[in-house]
């Protein structure tokens, strides 16, 4: 991808200001690429500098945690908190605990998350935090101490009217419980705003829990009706098997179409009848294990260790797992085996060349900032209710999410007509995701 001249200028001092972080340079450069035609349009944004802020975060902090496990060793982890744009709102994202962060996959996430935050048109900035502890295998003693040690540390950082984070790889409602619990033990304050992904019995929002994969769901729906289509009868694939895949599966199914692959680290389990949903939840919420398991136990299905997902042909393809996990490679297959649609459930699944095969394809292509951001409006929305000391009912608030769903497509298509690469939802997302946030952050003068 060619950048403008400035832009290119701009990318460069990123990545020289930024050593070693791929993952934050290329969450930086996707965005650049779709701003040509705007700092063209709007020069004031290039004299104040906005571009270059954008790209600092406003505080990013780093800490060590420090914590027992069941054998009584100690064990140290790192814990990061990157609070990137408040021009918005109070920086808000969630936090992911994977071995794999560092502070480039906490800045990549922080950066996406100041546009897709804009996007659902409420009033919340960008963040994002996280630490390199990996759950896995670990007892439910074990993520309790992890938590409490983490949020021991961070809570001086969050509040609701100053830093809110949320749920990410790793991290769901137990962990947001147990952290939730130790802020309010030390500060003393029930302050249900603080944390978003609370249990229904701590303050949380029905559709929380739902929210990511539903509104994805909704938005690849958006997508399709706009080609007089809809996922009745479509074949589907989505990877991983957390929150978000199990809940793209559920509101796939409701919609007619048909899951008939899912996946983890480990590999893939496919089911040319269409994935149990009751079984998985089992498995995966309930009983915390592997997807091989599934085959296990569903005889129609087979287990493909460490097989490629997208290898298996579909009518829409749904990454749900984690950043870079579809090639230009897997692109190319799927585009060839018929796949119509792509809707990203994770952040940043798609590789530059992944993007690239899709958008010269013409298939309808849901970016993450855009498609994703049903959970975090969702996450808003527990704000609203918790300032208000309000429970709203689950049909009330799901419907409130498929019109946020609906205008944040809306929105994308706009924006991308108006600079003109109509359909190219890529270039709308950003484009309109970033002007909000940059006049934002005009009116408030040099911040
Ligand atoms: P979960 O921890 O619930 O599930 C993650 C799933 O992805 C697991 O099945 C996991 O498999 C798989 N996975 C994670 N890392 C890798 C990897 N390196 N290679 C292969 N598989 C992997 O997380 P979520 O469902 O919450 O998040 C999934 C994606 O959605 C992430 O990209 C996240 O940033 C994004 N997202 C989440 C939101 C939310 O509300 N939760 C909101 C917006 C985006 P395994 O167990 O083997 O690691």
């Amino acid at each position: 991808m060619t950048l403008h001249e400035d832009l290119e200028a701009i990318y460069q001092d990123v990545i020289r200001r930024n050593p070693g972080e791929a993952e934050f340079h290329q969450a930086v450069k996707e965005v650049l690429g779709s701003l040509g035609p705007v700092v063209a349009k709007f020069p004031e944004f290039a004299s104040e500098r906005i571009i270059e802020r954008i790209c600092e975060p406003e505080r990013q902090i780093i800490f060590r945690v420090p914590w027992q496990d069941d054998r009584g060793n100690v064990q140290i982890n790192r814990g990061f908190r990157v609070e990137f744009n408040s021009a918005l709102g109070p920086y808000k994202g969630g936090l992911r605990f994977h071995p794999s962060v560092y502070l480039g996959i906490i800045k990549f996430l922080g950066f996406e998350q100041i546009f897709k935050n804009s996007l659902t048109g409420m009033p919340i900035g960008g963040g994002k935090g996280g630490s390199d502890f990996d759950p896995k295998g670990r007892s439910d003693g074990e993520i309790m101490r992890f938590c409490q040690s983490f949020m021991t540390e961070l809570y001086r950082h969050l509040g609701e009217y100053t830093d809110v984070p949320a749920g990410d790889i790793g991290v769901g409602g137990r962990e947001i419980g147990y952290m939730f619990g130790q802020y309010k033990r030390i500060t003393n304050r029930y302050e249900a705003g603080v944390l978003t992904g609370k249990a229904l019995i701590i303050g949380g929002s029905k559709v929380r829990t739902e929210a990511t994969g539903y509104g994805c769901t909704f938005f690849v729906n958006e997508m399709l009706r706009t080609r007089e289509q809809s996922f009745e009868g479509k074949r589907v694939l989505v990877s991983g098997s957390g929150n978000v895949a199990i809940y793209t599966l559920e509101k796939v199914r409701q919609l007619g179409g048909k899951v008939v692959a899912m996946s983890d680290s480990g590999g893939v389990i496919y089911d040319a009848n269409g994935i149990d949903l009751d079984l998985i939840k089992e498995i995966k919420e309930v009983e915390r294990k592997r997807i091989s398991v599934y085959a296990e136990r569903c005889s129609s299905s087979k287990y493909l260790a460490h097989g490629n997902i997208w290898d298996i042909p579909c009518d829409v393809a749904m990454p749900s797992a984690t950043q870079n996990e579809i090639t230009g490679r897997d692109a190319e297959t799927l585009v060839r085996n018929g796949c119509i649609a792509v809707g990203e459930g994770a952040n940043m699944p798609t590789t530059p060349e992944g993007v690239e095969v899709f958008l010269q394809a013409g298939i309808l292509y849901g970016p993450g900032k855009a498609a994703n951001a049903g959970g975090v409006a969702t996450s808003a929305l527990e704000m609203q209710q918790n300032a208000q000391r309000d429970a709203w009912k689950f049909e009330e608030t799901e419907r409130r999410l498929q019109e946020i769903m609906r205008g944040i497509h809306e929105t994308c298509v706009h924006a991308a007509e108006e600079f003109g690469t109509p359909g190219n939802l890529v270039n709308g997302a950003n484009i309109a995701g970033f002007m909000k946030v940059a006049q934002a952050m005009l009116a408030q003068g040099l911040i």
